[in-house]
């Protein structure tokens, strides 16, 4: 069977769509598909979902963290696995803030409230129970989990999906992110602050934007976001403004072509582009920002406002942190925890039963929200195998999909689908010219050709879908 429904006749939106291959996701109808290529978002309904039959019961989820990955995961577990499966999900907030989109707030064009989703559909549609608390404790042989509230919660699998934390870097501290130096790179506070002070930039002021060594969270992100700042600063404030993007990597990693057209026409002469650059200081009172430069050597400019991306990492794992304590965070650099990507179930000695999804995995697909959503799947499908006796599924397929905005009202799309690599043993693009069907999809990596309004009207489509697929 394929693991995939697909219309026959596909579009190009159809293309980004959110299905994830495991089998378990061909049983069922994906509430976020849209049907057609119109602009229809009513996605969400408040009818308590029919929840699969499978025959389990009694068996205990606990899913950490309730963001992209988080949530897809709590839904989708009880959907697909009926209300045997019972769903516990811990989260801290209240409310979810979307860092998808959260760029578009710097030019003034959203606001931080319009990023924000509530978990409720969840609990009254799914039976999702939540507990509001932070796990501060995993312990793999009884497997347990203990929460910031101190009560302790028992689990048959266990999965962490907690996003990322960033590091104290470039002479900053998580004091100066959250008043004078935003990285703004989880929306919140932080996105809002960031806003204010490009907002009061004048004709003639820089704005400097770090980017740190990949892998980090959203590939296009950091290159996006110099162009809607660099938009904004042209139609707002002046011809002579500058948005210069020191670059930790050599270059630019996702949306090449349509990044190095936007940087050398659309902004020529706004956004400067330094790859390659080391050894950033920042003095987030005066806003001096020094720089190695591969060419020019060391290089000291005075910025009006910066912007660090700084390092990040998956939650918990600093040293002492409880990612780290449970020994999770066994990628060779010890910032992320790597995966068995059939399963999502961790590779680290001793943590059977624990999955972890989203950007804390190394799993080889990109750090993104929509890839997030496809984790969640793939792990959750796996799960209820597992949890039936079974075996994860052996061949999943899963898709990324990312709009950039590249000025207020034109946008560009990177898309690409994985297939697992039974040899590699590795989720991998599959690249043969998208001559090759895989599932019906064509397989290779793809850019979209131009800049232009329509992408900028299907990102919101595409956002409205994904946020329903995973929330509602
Ligand atoms: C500016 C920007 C633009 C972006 N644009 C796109 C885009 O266009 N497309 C795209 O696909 N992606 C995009 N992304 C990336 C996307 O936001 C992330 O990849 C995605 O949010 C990752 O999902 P996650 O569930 O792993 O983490 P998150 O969504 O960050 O969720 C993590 C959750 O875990 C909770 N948590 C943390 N610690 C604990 C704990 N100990 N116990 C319990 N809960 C905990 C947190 O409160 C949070 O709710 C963008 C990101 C940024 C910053």
């Amino acid at each position: 069977m394929n693991p995939i429904r697909i219309k026959a006749a596909l579009t190009r939106r159809h293309l980004m769509g959110l299905a994830a291959g495991g089998l378990t996701a061909g049983l069922l109808p994906l509430k976020g598909w849209a049907e057609d290529d119109d602009k229809s978002s009513s996605l969400s309904s408040t009818a308590p979902a029919a929840l699969a039959s499978t025959g389990l019961s009694g068996q205990r989820v606990v899913v950490a963290g309730g963001g992209m990955a988080g949530m897809t995961a709590a839904k989708y577990l009880r959907l697909w696995g009926g209300s045997g499966v019972q769903v516990t999900l811990v989260e801290p907030d209240a409310v979810y803030t979307s860092s998808i989109m959260s760029n578009l707030v710097l030019n003034g064009s959203r606001n931080v409230d319009s990023l924000r989703f509530k978990r409720d559909a969840l609990t009254t549609q799914y039976g999702v129970v939540r507990k509001a608390g932070q796990v501060v404790a995993v312990n793999a042989s009884a497997r347990t989990v203990t929460v910031s509230d101190k009560s302790v919660l028992a689990y048959d699998r266990l999965v962490l999906a907690p996003g990322v934390s960033f590091d104290n870097a470039y002479g900053l501290t998580q004091a100066d992110y959250e008043t004078r130096t935003p990285h703004a790179w989880r929306a919140g506070a932080q996105t809002t602050l960031l806003r204010n002070q490009v907002a009061a930039m004048r004709n003639g002021d820089i704005f400097v934007m770090t980017i740190p060594k990949s892998p980090y969270r959203c590939p296009p992100g950091p290159y996006e976001r110099a162009c809607v700042v660099a938009d904004y600063l042209k139609r707002a404030k002046g011809p002579n403004c500058k948005v210069l993007v020191l670059d930790e990597n050599l270059s630019i990693q996702a949306e090449r072509h349509t990044f190095e057209l936007a940087f050398s026409t659309i902004h020529a002469g706004v956004i400067e582009y330094v790859p390659g650059v080391s050894h950033i200081v920042i003095n987030p009172g005066t806003k001096q920002v020094s720089y190695v430069d591969p060419v020019g050597g060391t290089q000291v400019v005075q910025a009006r406002v910066v912007n660090p991306i700084v390092p990040h990492r998956a939650s918990g794992s600093v040293s002492g942190g409880w990612l780290a304590q449970a020994g999770l965070n066994n990628s060779a650099d010890g910032r992320w925890a790597n995966v068995d990507v059939l399963s999502y179930e961790s590779t680290a000695a001793g943590a059977q039963g624990i999955h972890v999804i989203g950007d804390a995995a190394s799993c080889g697909m990109p750090k993104a929200g929509h890839v997030a959503n496809q984790e969640a799947k793939i792990c959750t499908d796996a799960i209820l195998r597992l949890l039936a006796g079974g075996q994860p599924y052996a061949r999943p397929v899963a898709n990324s999909a990312c709009y950039s905005p590249i000025t207020a009202t034109k946008a560009s799309w990177l898309t690409a689908v994985y297939q697992y690599d039974a040899t590699e043993r590795k989720m991998k693009i599959a690249s043969n010219g998208g001559q090759t069907l895989v599932n019906g999809l064509p397989a290779a990596a793809t850019e979209s050709s131009s800049i232009d309004g329509d992408n900028f009207e299907n990102m919101s489509i595409w956002f409205r879908t994904l946020m329903a697929d995973t929330t509602a």
